[in-house]
């Protein structure tokens, strides 16, 4: 299923133009056209979905069984230490293009790259309530 607004939809049909590095059956990956680092990596299913939740199951694990394939690749053509892995879920979280898609970021020690993970903490009792209403919320899900 593709999206005719999508423009990750077009990429993966050829209708525009990419870097793309790897392809198999579900999953294509192609260079970020604004790297955080050189070597900057999308890992991107061919179905049309917007992010986790409603990506069907095989979609998800094909990423997950490309996904080092591509980042070893990223690591040896780019000569980087490591690499983040991450994905945006929603604007708020920083997502801009509404179709599924993993980041495979370069990574050298001191590169300046942030995410802003700014950790807080919790005030007493707390968490145990979060983890009562995450619980509850997982249903017959929950541990
Ligand atoms: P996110 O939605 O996770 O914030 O990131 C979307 C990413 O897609 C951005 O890093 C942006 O540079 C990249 N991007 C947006 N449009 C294009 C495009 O037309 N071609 C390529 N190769 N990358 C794109
Ligand atoms: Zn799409």
């Amino acid at each position: 299923m593709s999206d005719a607004d999508c423009i990750f939809c077009k990429i993966i049909a050829g209708q525009v133009p990419s870097e793309r590095v790897y392809e198999d059956d579900a999953v294509v990956a192609f260079l970020d056209i604004a790297p955080l680092a050189p070597g900057h990596t999308l890992v991107v299913p061919k179905h049309h979905c917007v992010n986790l939740l409603d990506a069907p199951h095989g979609a998800l694990a094909a990423i997950m069984a490309a996904a080092p394939t591509v980042a070893r690749a990223v690591l040896k053509a780019t000569g980087a230490e490591g690499f983040s892995f991450v994905q945006f879920n929603g604007a708020c979280a920083g997502q801009v293009v509404m179709h599924l898609h993993f980041h495979v970021v370069p990574r050298r020690a001191g590169d300046g790259v942030s995410f802003r993970w700014r950790q807080g903490e919790y005030q007493p009792g707390e968490m145990a309530a979060l983890g009562a209403r995450l619980r509850d919320a997982l249903g017959s899900e929950a541990v």
